[in-house]
């Protein structure tokens, strides 16, 4: 469908389409030949620009296939520095009598060169890691050490994962235990007891402020995480108890993921402030403020207080904190805390990006130059709701488009009855299908023209967008876009000097309905796109998919886990590939799921030898059968060129 009618078109036109230097925050960019481009900062302090079809150039050559996951690690290193300076700025500015420490909260994104990158570069900053279970809290100690880092354990504990961190805390990490329950207490104070090491411990309260955005209702009250005032006064009860309250060194509080509004993280600081000063004049140690996650990410590049976007920048966030927490202490005279932050999301998701290329276009454009109706067929004999139609389509004017809308829904479905009851063959019912998708085109024109459209017939560039199938699953790769309509700019990162004359939405591969992108940046459904060129790929990116999207991916339809790629900018504005990794052949996913490969094969090949005994198949075509199935076990789950 043709929508964007001008045709003085620039990459500034493409940079507004897709909004990338809103949301592309100085990372992504348009160059002037209209590739993506990815702009960073290299170890040595230059700044550099990399074109995203180079990338794939390079990938290509080196065997991967699309679809695949493109991690920039110079991105990664520069968040892990401006969260880090941002908070040393704001804690010098208001004079704050204490430091910041900022943890990696493993579960946002567990690989392991993500993990170890964070360390390697956060190294400067002592960026420390939180670990939500045992096995988190292994990946943690099994990263380089470094007594000044803090290593927090979050989530629920057993006998194992707190023997694990107590081990910690005797060969000198700062590993602390943040209770979340009553019953784990009891469980750290026999353990300590038996292995004579002093825990460190911090405490998570629930607390009654709530935020917006994706988790507001599961802040507050009725989180389900985190002690109450009734449960942290037997807590505090049971450590004195124990003669342990001077171990009880942090208060911890996470409101959730991506909080929009900077009014609801200053109110959650100061409630969080009232427990800290009350359990300092319980007689706790103290010492520490963990704030959690929730610095929120622009994926729309509005600067809004909306669910996919925020009202504040990193450094509005810092103060605000910074502030906050001065406020609320300095009137009582308690010493300021050393400020953690556990973000995960706006650490890693500009860092890596998810490539696909499209297969193939469906569209709803009227059919030309097929011969639909038998030659010798006059006009006469057409059904006569095939004629009024017909009549439709000749008096489409700007002042009657709605009627004429009407009028062809109307005639459209007295055929589809006749062609049910028998009374209209295929050849009427197409040409009436064809007809009636060439009256939506001209009102679609008539009424672009005139920029008064009905407001019945806005929903008519959704209603018969094209469907790009792209090599990809939703549920593999982006599977928060299905689980929690999260919303990812998606953009061509080629052609931009071109302007695109379609409106999609994209389908996947798998054959589910939800496998599917269909919710763009802007509250649109669908995206503008170029057409297909034969015999050229045509690549897509889906940017800011660095957290959370890795892990929660399933095996929908069996397709595995996508190539991933790590590159590397350096100063000449060339890219090391840095890490590669090959995605799931189809032997693995079918073991994911308790098939042996072998047995598969050994199967297979009885079933051919049966087709050659039985004359079916001679043993050379046996060969190529059978060399091909051995092949496509080996082979990506994608599809392959
Ligand atoms: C998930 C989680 C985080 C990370 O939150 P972001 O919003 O991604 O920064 C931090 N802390 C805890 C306890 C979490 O559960």
């Amino acid at each position: 469908m043709q929508s964007y009618l001008s045709n003085d078109w620039n990459i500034d036109d493409a940079s507004e389409t897709y909004g990338i230097r809103a949301w592309g925050r100085n990372y992504f960019d348009i160059s002037e030949n209209g590739d993506v481009v990815v702009s960073c900062t290299t170890a040595e302090g230059e700044k550099v620009r990399v074109a995203l079809p180079d990338i794939i150039a390079g990938m290509k050559a080196r065997g991967f296939e699309m679809p695949a996951l493109l991690r920039i690690e110079n991105i990664l290193d520069h968040r892990v520095r401006m969260i880090n300076e941002a908070f040393t700025k704001a804690i010098e500015q208001a004079s704050y009598q204490s430091i910041y420490r900022g943890v990696f909260p493993i579960k946002v994104n567990q690989q392991r060169h993500v993990v170890e990158e964070i360390v390697k570069f956060g190294r400067r900053y002592h960026h420390g890691l939180e670990a939500g279970s045992k096995a988190e809290l292994m990946i943690a100690l099994a990263s380089s050490p470094d007594e000044e880092r803090y290593i927090v354990c979050n989530g629920y504990k057993d006998e194992e994962f707190i023997n694990l961190g107590l081990r910690a805390v005797q060969l000198g990490w700062r590993c602390f235990f943040v209770l979340e329950t009553l019953s784990e207490l009891e469980l750290i104070i026999r353990c300590s007891q038996q292995l004579s090491v002093q825990p460190i411990l911090g405490v998570r309260v629930k607390l009654s402020s709530t935020v917006d955005g994706h988790w507001k209702t599961s802040s507050g009250d009725r989180s389900i995480f985190g002690l109450t005032s009734i449960q942290l006064v037997e807590v505090v009860e049971r450590l004195k108890l124990a003669g342990m309250l001077d171990c009880l060194k942090m208060l911890h509080f996470h409101l959730g993921s991506q909080i929009p509004n900077i009014q609801n993280i200053r109110q959650g600081v100061q409630e969080a402030c009232r427990y800290y000063i009350s359990l300092i004049k319980e007689g706790a140690a103290m010492g520490h403020l963990d704030l959690g996650g929730g610095l929120a990410i622009d994926y729309e590049g509005v600067s809004q207080c909306d669910t996919h976007s925020k009202n504040y920048t990193l450094s509005e966030y810092c103060i605000d904190i910074v502030e906050a927490v001065m406020e609320t202490l300095d009137p009582q005279g308690v010493a300021h805390p050393v400020l953690m932050t556990e973000s995960g999301r706006f650490t890693v998701a500009h860092s890596s990006l998810f490539l696909f290329n499209v297969l193939e276009v469906s569209n709803f454009d009227p059919v030309k130059n097929v011969r639909l109706l038998p030659d010798n067929m006059q006009s006469g004999h057409y059904d006569e709701k095939l004629r009024n139609l017909l009549d439709v389509l000749e008096c489409i004017t700007p002042k009657n488009v709605q009627e004429c809308y009407n009028d062809a829904h109307f005639y459209r479905s007295e055929i589809r009855r006749k062609f049910n009851q028998g009374q209209a063959d295929l050849r009427t019912r197409a040409v009436a299908e064809n007809v009636f998708l060439e009256i939506i085109q001209r009102i679609q024109e008539v009424a672009a023209s005139t920029q008064q459209i009905p407001k019945e017939l806005t929903n008519l560039r959704e209603d018969f967008a094209d469907i790009y199938y792209g090599n990809f699953s939703v549920f593999q790769s982006l599977p928060d876009t299905w689980a929690i309509k999260q919303v990812f700019p998606v953009m061509p990162v080629h052609r931009l000097q071109e302007q695109p004359t379609r409106e999609a939405m994209i389908a996947d591969l798998t054959c589910d309905c939800d496998g599917k992108l269909d919710n763009f940046i802007g509250k649109r459904h669908t995206i503008p796109l170029h057409a297909l060129e034969e015999g050229k790929d045509y690549f897509l990116g889906v940017f800011l998919v660095g957290a959370y999207q890795e892990t929660l991916s399933d095996l929908h339809n069996l397709f595995g886990d996508s190539n991933v790629v790590s590159v590397r900018v350096t100063g000449d504005g060339e890219f090391e590939f840095v890490r590669e990794i090959h995605g799931d052949s189809i032997a693995d996913v079918l073991s994911y799921v308790e098939y042996d490969p072998r047995i598969l094969q050994e199967r297979f090949r009885d079933t051919v030898e049966q087709a050659v005994r039985s004359g079916k198949i001679n043993v050379e075509t046996r060969r190529e059968i059978l060399g091909a199935f051995d092949e496509s076990l080996r082979g990506y789950t994608y599809f392959e060129h």
